[in-house]
């Protein structure tokens, strides 16, 4: 790329575009100015001035076999020349018939319908409407309440907001949202609690929704063993939907194909977005179960139909670029391979404990989190993650905790060196702070 091109990118940036989360008050007074990509391979994202960076939070959690792989390119290209776009309303497509079928083969047994979407956003609000449109389609109609944890992200919709849990990002929206009950407590604590809501109650609660092993946009808040599994129990005893959000977790992110596998749970809605595509192109899927889709199984004139659907739902490209994605799963021994590279990490963390700001260590599988002491105000997060550039690591931290979460592909050497590269970023920053 031509050296003035890219300087009028930046400048063009900071012209014409709000990005997303960001205070771009801060933005736009950085004294360095924007990256602006151009092109990525493998694990690396290359800028526009040439300049490569280990993609070390998978952008934004979604790439698994690294950026520009040729089995998922190819299966795009190929597409392409075929149909790029027809809609699920009233046609079917290949990809999408083709993806639905291979879904269902490797998600839980249980679950057998797939209900295609945009992102995990939607994903979310689908299986909300879902679940309360059963109750109310079946003669329930009290079973109105969603419940969901303390601390928990489900998108940025406001249904999903409904169900949130973090206050720096949902607590603007307060006076816009619809009334839910928030577990206050955390973990154990909130399945106590659970479970004295459902014996009073159950008969106002439609569903419960949770992020399952882990709370990704809190900060990585790893869960105890056998809380899923108990949260399932529950929502069968008392006949309430259990809805699992497993954008984040989805995809191998926590070393099986799916979090819920780890407790040999079905939940009644499984979410899926983020790795879906291998991160390539935006798709989600609300998986959900025989028993759901047949409350919706009536006469047209009882106006009982899922009356929802997104223009570019079941995108034939985006389908086809996770029908690759499946493939280079098996084809790669993608998660075979990611085991020893879970380990690797485990170890490799437990050495940031010798660093003094850093309060905690959090992981699940290849979802890992360093939280540092400090206010939040502060922003020591943004700051390691500001220094790690200057090294050719992009990192992307959630308040004061620095997460790590590189594409699943990433090999032991180029992991070893991103986390050398942050460790060093947080001992500097704290010495920079004492002078
Ligand atoms: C990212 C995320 C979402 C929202 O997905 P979008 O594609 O950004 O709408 C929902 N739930 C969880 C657990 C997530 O991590």
């Amino acid at each position: 790329m031509q050296k003035n091109r890219s300087g009028l990118l930046k400048h063009y940036d900071k012209q014409y575009l709000w990005h997303p989360f960001t205070q771009m008050k801060d933005w736009l007074k950085d004294e360095d100015p924007p990256l602006v990509i151009d092109r990525a391979q493998g694990v690396y994202l290359i800028d526009t001035d040439g300049k490569k960076y280990i993609d070390g939070v998978s952008s934004l959690w979604v790439n698994i076999h690294g950026h520009n792989h040729p089995k998922i390119n190819a299966a795009i290209k190929k597409q392409i020349d075929k149909l790029s776009h027809s809609t699920l309303l009233g046609l079917a497509n290949t990809p999408a018939v083709e993806l639905s079928k291979k879904l269902i083969d490797i998600a839980p047994g249980g679950l057998s319908k797939v209900f295609y979407s945009d992102n995990g956003s939607t994903s979310v609000e689908i299986a909300l409407k879902m679940s309360y449109q059963y109750w109310q389609n079946t003669g329930k109609k009290n079973k109105r309440t969603l419940v969901h944890l303390n601390n928990s992200y489900h998108g940025d919709t406001l249904g999903a907001v409904s169900v949130g849990g973090i206050d720096l990002f949902h607590k603007v929206y307060r006076g816009l949202i619809f009334k839910t009950v928030a577990l206050k407590r955390p973990y154990w604590d909130a399945v106590w609690d659970f479970e004295k809501l459902l014996e009073k109650d159950s008969s106002n609660i439609a569903a419960l929704v949770i992020e399952p092993l882990v709370q990704g946009a809190a900060g990585m808040l790893v869960w105890s063993k056998g809380i899923l599994k108990e949260f399932r129990r529950l929502c069968t005893k008392y006949d309430v939907f259990l809805i699992v959000d497993e954008v984040a977790t989805g995809f191998g992110r926590t070393g099986k194909m799916f979090a819920c596998q780890h407790e040999g749970v079905t939940p009644d809605f499984l979410c899926l977005a983020k790795g879906i595509t291998g991160g390539y192109l935006p798709l989600a899927a609300t998986l959900t179960t025989k028993k759901v889709y047949e409350g919706f199984m009536f006469d047209y004139k009882d106006q009982k139909t899922f009356f929802h659907g997104h223009t570019y739902t079941g995108n034939p490209l985006a389908c086809a670029a996770a029908l690759a994605n499946l493939e280079v799963f098996k084809k790669e021994r993608t998660l075979e391979k990611l085991s020893p590279k879970i380990k690797f990490l485990a170890r490799k963390l437990k050495m940031f404990y010798n660093l003094p700001s850093v309060a905690d260590l959090r992981q699940c599988g290849f979802m890992a989190g360093i939280g540092l002491k400090g206010r939040w105000e502060d922003r020591l997060g943004a700051r390691v993650c500001q220094a790690v550039r200057k090294h050719g690591v992009i990192l992307r931290p959630l308040g004061n905790v620095i997460v790590i979460m590189p594409p699943l592909v990433i090999s032991i050497n180029e992991l070893d060196y991103l986390l050398e590269v942050t460790y060093r970023a947080i001992d500097q920053m704290v010495i920079r702070k004492r002078a």
